[in-house]
């Protein structure tokens, strides 16, 4: 029997020769790449579910490949339901089955459940030699055959050098360390795409053709495969591109070796069918002959657009009457065409002034219109405010010169915008800059860390209308005070907007207006624009007149408020503290103790993300995963989602985030009633941390808490623990989100940088789960689903110095020491004691059942002098920081 390259089963066999075609694995039953076999599953719909599988083999599959990776479906679960179902139907089983899964655990429920030879899809070296060999051992014990990532512990091998290390060595210790039959290897060399406009990418399919040819040559029966569609991911929306570039690298890959792929096979075509034209360019990028091959590619793919097939009955709107065609292109956000309208309407109309206030704000007024209506959403403002950008971009060099022929007499009004000095989020700035700057208004943006003076200089200069701040940390309000009191100083008489997220209607009537009295706080980035309207316009006097109204009541209300609420003293607050019965419930001690780094990849993270924030930043209301379903907003919940999904697959697939994270777990115990001493584990003093307590008086029984409770106290001589950690999305996403600002794309750019926020949040969740299980180990046995983990129904907590349990900033320094957070993995803290990269988190452990996250609330001026002389730092440094906390 030679000649055979390998022998795969469902309950037919399927056995693979030298001469045989190219093997073609369905993808349709993947929860990753389709979204309605994700909806299928989601919903329990199984006997549709099983369509799918159903209709791939009829279209010519010849192994299926099943994924159920996704972070809302129970994985093992869904796989072992499936594939039973699968197993009862004789005419979908027939064809081998590839488990595919980044977890083991779905993987060897899979294997248990299989019938036939299957595929593991995958293994690698990722997580280093010890795991890899333990689970081919497992796959070869099964009696499968497996996919081996070119991965290692370094990453994933991205050039032909590596790709040839990582097999070479997967391949010995798959011979001759596990005894693995040479003939079930199969590896994934990755397919990355090419034209992305990156110089680094433009030999990706090279390096894979001459990758497979190696391994053919060199590694004796082993067999190369890879997911094809990934080549042709910077033509999304092209679909006649994409299939000529699936064609052509399947034909130079199978001609170097390439055995099988994960292919749609709706996506393929006859490579002789490929127009020479076309052909031609798609051969000049695969094969890198060209420095301008992907420019090339580029134009005649736009030319290509909206001839393939299935565009032609979306396209009809092409028809219409230029205006209108601006207006659907703004409304729907559609970019394709601006360019070439802009230049119709510039032609048409001569003057580019005349087009921006012509056309182009008509439309952008339809949609002002429909989103003050509630007809439209924040996303889709920021997508029609990118169409509006690049018509602008389009016209700015005519702009230019119109300028210098006639100045123009009526200019636009202007807002400058900035994040205040110490804060670096700029997200919410972002949208309501954008939001703005879509209304008509020159927006001045300033950026991030913006010093008082700066802003105030600048507004000077430029001769702005109206100043906005932002700002995401307490610290930052008190900032927001100082630039108040400035402005007063210098006498400026422009509005002042308020925004971001600690920032309060409250807070700037109580703190801001007495100041500066032209502040106004706006919620959000949907109340910007009305807000500047009436700002700018005649109705600038009833709005301020209004808004003092509002604002002398909540000050009243807020002075009323304040003392009728009774306080202790900081003595009594502590002589009623949290009694926990450490003896009862004797502290754990830490597996590890010390300070470690730690590692994570966004496959890694990707399921313990809480979504429900990231609708938030987009001013979409509601619980995840409700909100998809959500009778107002679902359609755009979903819509938004779908392009979350897919960014954030481009991020794994093209390794565009590093995230990092470290973490310590040290001997500790409470000294004072509210300072933790930190010992390491020789007990030598490491340092301390300070705690802030409760001192709102109680009603019966209950405690007034500080997080020092939860340690066991010195003098007790129990020795008990406490841990601390800090994680980062990494600079790597900064920079990506920042290539789609520069490109004028702030609906990616936001979407990066939400969802940049949203990997740091699920990397402290996902660290923290380590820590528990793992590090320190005293909840080995804890099964949490995610939903139960966004729910905190973990033992213990993690509160990050800033928030409401231990509201003081100045402890993430302490943090930042005994880690060498800086060093070790590369975030930083401001002037304010924010984090940068944004995307960052740090806090502590504590282990103890009782444990709890809880708010300090208000406090008094005796608490904040012992705090200062605890920490030895001067009283005013100590009330600067503690200031949003304290009681009038
Ligand atoms: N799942 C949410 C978590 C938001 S809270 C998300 O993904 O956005 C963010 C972090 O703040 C938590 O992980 C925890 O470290 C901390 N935290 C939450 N409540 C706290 C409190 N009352 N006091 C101190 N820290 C708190």
């Amino acid at each position: 029997m030679s000649g055979i390259k390998i022998q795969l089963s469902g309950l037919e066999p399927l056995i693979i020769r030298e001469n045989s075609n190219f093997v073609n694995v369905g993808e349709r039953t993947n929860v990753t790449g389709s979204k309605r076999f994700l909806r299928l599953i989601k919903e329990e719909k199984f006997e549709e579910a099983l369509q799918v599988a159903r209709d791939q083999v009829e279209g010519g599959a010849q192994v299926i490949d099943i994924n159920m990776d996704e972070g809302m479906i129970d994985g093992v679960a869904s796989m072992v339901k499936y594939l039973r179902l699968v197993a009862s139907e004789p005419d979908i089983s027939r064809v081998p089955i590839m488990i595919d899964s980044s977890k083991w655990e779905i993987i060897e429920a899979g294997l248990k459940n299989v019938q036939g030879k299957a595929i593991v899809n995958s293994i690698s070296l990722k997580e280093g030699e010890q795991l890899f060999i333990e689970h081919a051992k497992k796959i070869k014990r099964y009696g499968a055959a497996a996919i081996i990532m070119a991965f290692d512990e370094k990453g994933q091998a991205d050039n032909y050098e590596r790709r040839i290390e990582i097999v070479k060595r997967s391949y010995y210790i798959l011979v001759n360390e596990v005894k693995f039959n040479p003939r079930n290897i199969i590896f994934d060399i990755n397919i990355f795409p090419v034209a992305t406009g990156m110089e680094e990418h433009r030999r990706n399919a090279i390096d894979f053709f001459n990758a497979t040819k190696w391994i053919k040559e060199n590694l004796p029966h082993a067999m190369v495969s890879g997911g094809v569609s990934n080549v042709s991911f910077s033509f999304r929306g092209n679909n006649a591109v994409r299939e000529a570039m699936h064609t052509v690298f399947l034909y130079h890959a199978i001609k170097n070796g390439m055995d099988m792929g994960i292919v749609n096979p709706e996506m393929i075509e006859i490579y002789d069918d490929i127009p020479k034209d076309l052909l031609e360019h798609v051969e000049d990028v695969l094969l890198d002959r060209r420095d301008d091959a992907t420019e090339r590619l580029i134009d005649f793919a736009e030319g290509l657009k909206g001839i393939t097939k299935e565009k032609k009955k979306d396209d009809a709107w092409r028809e219409l009457p230029l205006e209108k065609r601006i207006e659907i292109a703004l409304v729907k956000g559609i970019t394709e065409f601006i360019d070439q309208d802009t230049a119709e309407a510039l032609e048409k109309i001569e003057s580019p002034l005349r087009v921006i206030e012509g056309p182009l704000m008509d439309g952008m007024n339809v949609v002002g219109d429909l989103f003050g209506s509630g007809k439209m959403f924040l996303p889709q403002v920021v997508k029609s405010a990118r169409v509006m950008k690049k018509a602008v971009a389009y016209l700015t060099p005519y702009l230019e010169e119109e300028k210098l022929r006639n100045k123009s007499d009526k200019e636009p009004a202007k807002i400058l915008i900035a994040t205040v000095k110490g804060d670096v989020h700029d997200i919410g700035k972002n949208i309501v800059s954008v939001v703005l700057s879509c209304n008509g208004f020159e927006m001045i943006d300033l950026g991030v860390m913006v010093s008082c003076e700066t802003i105030l200089e600048e507004a000077k200069k430029q001769k702005v209308d109206v100043i906005g701040l932002s700002g995401l940390i307490t610290p930052s309000l008190d900032e927001m005070v100082h630039v108040a009191k400035e402005m007063k100083r210098l006498n400026f008489d422009i509005p002042l907007m308020i925004g971001g997220a600690t920032t309060s209607k409250a807070h700037t009537a109580v703190k801001i207006a007495p100041e500066y009295d032209k502040a106004i706080h706006v919620l959000d980035a949907s109340r910007s624009v009305t807000v500047c309207t009436k700002l700018l316009g005649e109705q600038q006097h009833e709005l301020f007149s209004e808004t003092e109204a509002e604002y002398t009541k909540i000050r009243e209300g807020f002075l009323n408020r304040a003392v009728s609420k009774e306080y202790l003293s900081i003595e009594d607050a502590r002589k009623n503290k949290l009694r926990v019965d450490f003896k009862e419930n004797k502290p754990f001690k830490p597996n590890q103790l010390g300070v470690y780094t730690h590692h994570a990849d966004v496959s890694d993270l990707k399921e313990f993300i809480d979504w429900t924030p990231f609708f938030k930043t987009w001013d979409l209301h509601g619980k995840f995963p409700a909100i998809l379903e959500d009778e107002v907003v679902g359609e755009n919940a979903k819509e938004l989602y779908v392009d979350a999904l897919a960014m954030l697959n481009r991020i794994e697939q093209e390794n565009l985030a590093k995230p990092k994270g470290i973490f310590g777990l040290f001997k500790a115990n409470t000294v004072n009633d509210d300072t933790i001493e930190l010992l390491d584990e020789n007990d030598n003093k490491i340092d301390n941390f300070y705690t802030i307590r409760q001192q709102a008086k109680k009603s019966k029984n209950a405690p007034n808490l500080s997080i020092a409770d939860f340690i066991a106290e010195k003098d007790s001589g129990i020795q008990d623990y406490i841990g601390a950690f800090a994680v980062t999305a990494g600079t790597e996403i900064e920079d990506f989100a920042k290539e789609y600002q520069d490109n004028l794309d702030d609906y990616n750019s936001i979407m990066v940088k939400a969802i940049a926020d949203r990997l740091a949040e699920a990397y402290a969740e996902y660290l923290h789960k380590y820590v528990r299980t793992e590090a320190w180990g005293y909840a080995k046995d804890e099964t949490l689903s995610n939903t139960e983990l966004i729910a905190e129904k973990y033992k213990g907590i993690r509160p990050a110095p800033g928030y409401p349990a231990c509201p003081d900033h100045l402890e993430k320094e302490t943090i930042f020491k005994i880690l060498d957070v800086e060093n070790n993995i590369d975030i930083h803290l401001t002037s304010s004691l924010a984090m940068y990269p944004v995307s960052s988190v740090s806090g502590y452990y504590f282990g103890n059942p009782q444990a709890k996250y809880f708010g300090v609330g208000k406090i008094k001026m005796d608490q904040i002098e012992d705090f200062a002389k605890r920490k030895n730092i001067p009283v005013d440094l100590a009330e600067r920081w503690l200031a949003p906390n304290l009681a009038d």
